[in-house]
């Protein structure tokens, strides 16, 4: 479905372009300055940009801006930022509030033309009287005002003389359409509100179906992408054009709208979790936001690669979000240094090991990257393992540390669990161990064998971090559709105290590492400092889902 989808709208560019109804392909990433993107958005984007780029065309950003209620400047510039951080550059950055004048200008055209009245039914009476799919519409009583009469009225609405709610200018097409969006739409209404930008110099609002063809048509957009549910609008998205008497004439092609696994995908839901603080802000990384996944440690190619899998599906289903966790684990894998951190950290006493003495031990970067090259890693006396690592009480086919059992060290070598030390309450505090130091590894030694390797750090040259490991926000509940009433999930961010490695923070630039047998991490940019790193797990290392 998803290649034949893409293909579908090429088709129709590539015929577009061959019969000259166009000379060039122009898109549109329109978004409501309202909140933050997600990854949804983030699909819309990359469908927009790559396929204007695709036929050598351009692509602007506009800002739907008609609700003075909700939008707000911070959104508008943190959405430019997403854009950008995506990789896409805009030809042309849009508002739709630079075109409040003449949408006007077409509005009063469609009242000279009798297209256009103004209405004092309540929003709810003109819902009552808008009939059902088997009944038509019933008229409004002031459908037939005259032209002069309309025109004054809707330039007292603009000058702020009635209060909001009290009129609005609805289009005259059919009150008995079988497609109930043609039964006299709204086409403005009054908000006393102080708009983002715009101020005060506007009491009435264009709404959607009228700003948004209208915003097209005056940017010469030729091809104009949105999601499933407005498929309905089609219709009167030409009708707009054609009353207003466009000079150039947009098509609105339909696509279904990207949903995901675990998360909800609505910038009303994810302000709610903001807003009750239920999340640290829009850019927490367990948000699904464009933000949220760059702080989480998302790649930009990851996302990308992500949004053309999922294509341009003609029917709305449900992604996996273990696909785009499958896409950024593709990114980071050869890119990304492989390091070793203890998260839940368990002291290591190497018995016959000299006291005060390091030794550096070579270890590779990538094992299938060589090009990272290798460091130099220090060994001791006493190293960081994790708690899981060693076990008292083994059940069968335990291979890490155990007493009498040996195990390897990564980089470095066999040890064996000789005695325990128990704190007061009876846990274990340390493991004391010996090693072999025949054993080091890339010395070639074949002796015997270990079933096991763990990782570790040296305690004495460690780095203390903390490592945050995120979980979906809301539990499963599969009784429930709307993920956004499902029971939260008290897991969703742990946050442990470890090590990793010091020199590794010195040495690489890189802020994204592998650590060993834990997954990618990312240094979180505004909780780290330089003496106390703090990690995000973008993601763990295996899954099983396939692509
Ligand atoms: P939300 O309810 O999340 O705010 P929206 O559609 O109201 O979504 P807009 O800012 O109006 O948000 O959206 C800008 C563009 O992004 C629109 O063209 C819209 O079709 C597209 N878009 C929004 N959500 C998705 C999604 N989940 N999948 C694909 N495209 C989306
Ligand atoms: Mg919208
Ligand atoms: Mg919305």
């Amino acid at each position: 479905a998803t290649v034949a989808a893409s293909n579908y709208i090429k088709k129709i560019i590539e015929e577009d372009l061959r019969e000259g109804r166009i000379s060039e392909v122009v898109t549109r990433f329109p978004p409501e300055p309202n909140g933050y993107l997600h990854i949804g958005h983030a699909k819309s984007i990359c469908l927009n940009f790559d396929l204007a780029d695709e036929f050598g065309g351009r692509t602007h950003l506009r800002f739907d801006d008609t609700n003075p209620l909700k939008e707000d400047e911070e959104y508008a510039r943190a959405i430019e930022e997403d854009v950008r951080w995506l990789g896409y550059s805009w030809d042309r950055l849009c508002y739709a509030s630079d075109y409040y004048e003449e949408m006007f200008e077409r509005a009063k055209l469609l009242i000279r033309k009798g297209l256009a009245y103004v209405c004092e039914l309540s929003g709810d009476e003109i819902r009552a009287t808008r009939g059902t799919l088997t009944e038509p519409g019933t008229p409004s009583p002031f459908r037939n005002r005259s032209v002069e009469e309309n025109l004054d009225q809707f330039e007292r609405m603009r000058r702020g003389e009635f209060v909001d709610g009290a009129k609005v200018l609805r289009a005259k097409i059919d009150m008995a359409s079988p497609n109930i969006n043609l039964r006299d739409p709204i086409l403005y209404r009054i908000s006393h509100a102080t708009h983002y930008r715009a101020k005060d110099a506007w009491r009435i609002y264009p709404m959607y179906d009228f700003a948004h063809p209208l915003e097209d048509a005056i940017e010469g957009v030729t091809h104009s992408i949105c999601t499933l549910e407005f498929e309905d609008h089609r219709p009167l998205y030409d009708w707009v054009i054609r009353a207003c008497e466009m000079p150039t004439v947009p098509r609105q092609y339909e696509f279904a709208r990207l949903n995901m696994t675990n998360t909800v995908m609505s910038k009303r839901k994810l302000k709610a979790l903001v807003d009750e603080g239920i999340v640290d802000g829009w850019d927490d990384p367990r948000m699904p936001t464009v933000a949220g996944l760059r702080r989480k440690g998302y790649t930009p190619g990851a996302i990308r690669a992500f949004a053309r899998e999922v294509g341009v599906a003609k029917s709305n289903s449900v992604v996996d979000e273990r696909m785009l966790e499958h896409f950024v684990r593709e990114d980071l894998k050869l890119s990304a240094p492989r390091t070793m951190a203890v998260l839940r950290p368990l002291r290591v006493v190497i018995l016959n090991y000299p006291e005060g003495q390091t030794e550096w031990l070579e270890a590779e970067n990538n094992s299938e990257n060589k090009e990272l090259g290798v460091r130099q890693i220090p060994f001791g006396r006493e190293i960081w393992i994790e708690q899981d690592d060693f076990m008292e009480n083994p059940p069968p086919k335990y291979f890490r540390l155990t007493p009498g059992q040996e195990v390897r060290l990564k980089h470095a070598y066999f040890i064996r669990c000789e005695k325990v030390i128990y704190d007061e309450a009876g846990k274990v505090a340390e493991v004391h161990c010996t090693y072999d130091p025949e054993t080091k590894s890339g010395s070639g030694f074949t002796g015997r064998k270990v079933k096991g390797t763990i990782h570790w750090v040296c305690a004495s040259e460690a780095r203390p971090a903390s490592f945050r490991l995120f979980e979906p926000i809301f539990l499963d509940d599969d009784g429930i559709a709307d993920e956004s009433e499902r029971p939260l999930n008290p897991n969703s961010l742990t946050r442990l105290e470890g090590y990793v490695e010091a020199q590794m923070v010195r040495e690489q630039a890189a802020s994204t590492y592998q650590f060993f047998r834990h997954g990618y991490f990312h240094e979180d940019v505004l909780l780290s400092t330089w003496s106390h790193p703090v990690y995000n797990r973008v993601v763990s290392l295996k899954s099983s889902y396939e692509v």
